[in-house]
């Protein structure tokens, strides 16, 4: 790893970039310190800046990468799925898709020493505090948010995982913590049947993160299941068949 620089270059992002919508971020110079392959589908990249020293974020978060792309950038999201501020060093999962668009081909071949620049902390989704059990309904893509999520409840807090995923039980580390009990790896087709049957405790608080289609479905039968379209925070992380758009998310049409 080579030596930080004393001085953090992070700065706030200026107020006549994109249009004012990146308020509260910071600009981020970013460099690969560690790549670990912990499944055949995931590299965990480790990043490290004296940009990331003292940098706040919510569990669940994400920055917004500028990939290259020929002779572009382009921009996608990851969570931070965990990080040391005291050392400056924060941890992302990228899956490495059937897709591959620029995010996935840079990740396959990314090498310690190379250096990104990032915006961040993005992103609105945080635990629910009033609620009195979690539900989690997410795909691969959304694995380190969930985790991240997980990982930040108060210990013996009721919280249930729907895992979809094309790659198999425990197909990547779980969170640190959580029950196995908790976490129900599923094939779509799977949790389409479960979720149809279902009917969450008043007080349960749903996440739904992944594959747009994946979280319109799911997030109308939980509600038609009974729960308070208040309760659930959904997000769309990426769309079959289409690339992401400039801002790092499915495009909005
Ligand atoms: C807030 C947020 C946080 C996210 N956090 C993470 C994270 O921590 N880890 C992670 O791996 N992803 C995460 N994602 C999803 C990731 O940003 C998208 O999957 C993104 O499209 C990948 O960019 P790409 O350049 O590889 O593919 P794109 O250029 O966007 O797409 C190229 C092709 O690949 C397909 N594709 C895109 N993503 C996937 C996928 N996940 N599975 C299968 N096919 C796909 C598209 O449909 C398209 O056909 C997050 C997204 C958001 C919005």
């Amino acid at each position: 790893m080579s030596e930080l620089p004393p001085v953090s270059t992070r700065r706030p992002v200026p107020d006549d970039m994109f249009g004012g919508r990146l308020k509260g971020s910071y600009l981020l110079d970013l460099e690969v310190v560690g790549v670990d392959e912990i499944t055949p589908h995931v590299r965990l990249i480790t990043m490290a800046s004296s940009d990331l020293v003292g940098f706040e974020y919510t569990p669940g978060q994400d920055l917004l990468f500028a990939f290259p792309d020929g002779d572009l950038t382009l921009r996608r999201r990851y969570t931070i799925r965990r990080s040391d501020p005291a050392q400056g060093v924060a941890d992302f999962e990228i899956e490495l898709h059937d897709g591959r668009g620029p995010a996935t081909r840079w990740a396959a071949k990314a090498e310690v020493g190379e250096h990104l620049e990032a915006i961040g902390p993005r992103g609105g989704i945080s635990l629910r505090p009033t609620a009195t059990s979690h539900l989690f309904v997410i795909d691969d893509s959304a694995m380190p948010a969930a985790f991240a999520l997980l990982e930040a409840l108060p210990a013996g807090t009721p919280a249930t995982a729907f895992l979809v995923t094309r790659h198999g039980a425990k197909s990547r580390p779980a969170p640190a913590g959580a029950p196995a009990s908790s976490l129900l790896w599923l094939n779509e087709a799977e949790m389409l049947e479960i979720l149809s049957d279902l009917h969450p405790a008043a007080g349960t608080a749903a996440y739904i993160f992944g594959e747009r289609h994946l979280v319109r479905t799911a997030e109308e039968l939980l509600i038609a299941g009974g729960l308070d379209r208040d309760a659930v925070a959904s997000k769309a992380y990426w769309r079959r068949d289409q690339p992401n758009a400039s801002h790092g998310e499915p495009s909005w049409n």
